[in-house]
């Protein structure tokens, strides 16, 4: 039994070791992959829950290493963002969601909203807003077409900042969605304190509603409750027909998952739903 302990604990320790190592590997790799060309991004469509016209799309960062392979966001955006990468690699895609979605603006006309996922980091970096108005402008979007995804974790920080860059953001016609909603601490204090446009309903809540009583009433009264407030919901995760007839059933304004369309590169996501955005 003492033999088996110390075991368990050499092999608890050697685990931690590779962990570590491999965090350090893919921070080393990070930091070389945008220039080497590794990086893409994907863009998922965002549907109206009325009647499945295409009114939007999330641009979704994916890293393609040589040797590592595809390295999902899960495992690298948290490197990126301890490491302070984020920063450079985030106005990146800013830049690209910006580029696409002027050149897909005429065919999916003036509602078709591009969002952009904003790490709390990069959110904390000085001149956000100036990088954000410089990137609407250099692509010259209608601001209203830029939304800024955000999650919870960014407003327990700097409360106060982060609610002036949001309303620097709002003056400015740039929107911003509070994404994974629910799955935080106190998501209802902060929809009255700062001043977001849209809900994200995360994917968790939605995974089980057609078997799950109190997911299912979770879902009905966020949706109450944000539209009570103004706030545009979106419903992440949207895998079956049950799901989606629950949530236009229960008015949703949008919804994303992988019935309508999983993240694809640029060139599919034209071909696909650009050129037929009422498919
Ligand atoms: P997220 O912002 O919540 O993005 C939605 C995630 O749900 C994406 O995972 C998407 O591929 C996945 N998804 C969409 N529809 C479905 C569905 O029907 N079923 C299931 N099971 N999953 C679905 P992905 O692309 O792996 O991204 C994971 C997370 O990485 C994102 O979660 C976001 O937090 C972060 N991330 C991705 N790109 C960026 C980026 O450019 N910047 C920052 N800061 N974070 C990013
Ligand atoms: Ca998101
Ligand atoms: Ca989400
Ligand atoms: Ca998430």
């Amino acid at each position: 039994a003492k033999d088996a302990g110390r075991n368990t604990f050499r092999f608890f320790n050697q685990k931690i070791h590779d962990d570590s190592v491999a965090r350090m590997e893919i921070e080393r790799e990070l930091r070389g992959a945008l220039d080497r060309g590794e990086l893409q991004v994907h863009f998922q469509p965002l549907v109206a829950a009325r009647d499945g016209r295409l009114v939007g799309a999330e641009a979704l960062l994916r890293w393609t290493h040589p040797v590592l392979g595809r390295v999902p966001p899960d495992r690298f955006i948290p490197i990126a963002e301890q490491s302070g990468l984020i920063v450079s690699i985030g106005s990146w895609v800013l830049d690209q969601a910006c580029g696409h979605a002027a050149c897909w603006r005429e065919a999916c006309g003036g509602d078709f909203v591009i969002a952009v996922n904003v790490s709390p980091r990069q959110f904390a970096t000085p001149g956000l807003v100036d990088t954000i108005r410089a990137c609407v402008e250099r692509h010259a979007i209608p601001r209203n077409q830029l939304e800024i995804e955000v999650t919870e974790g960014l407003l327990i920080r700097n409360p106060g900042e982060v609610r002036e860059a949001m309303l620097a953001l709002e003056a400015i016609g740039v929107t911003v969605a509070l994404d994974d909603f629910g799955t935080g601490y106190s998501s209802l204090s902060y929809l009255r304190a700062f001043p977001f446009h849209t809900i994200k309903i995360d994917r968790s809540f939605i995974r089980d509603l057609s078997d799950d009583a109190e997911d299912c009433a979770l879902v009905v009264a966020a949706i109450r409750m944000a539209r009570a407030l103004g706030l545009r919901v979106v419903a992440e995760g949207v895998e079956t027909e049950v799901q989606s007839r629950f949530l236009a059933h229960q008015e949703s304004d949008v919804l994303q998952g992988y019935l309508f369309g999983p993240p694809i590169p640029p060139e599919d996501f034209v071909a696909d739903w650009v050129h037929n955005p009422s498919r």
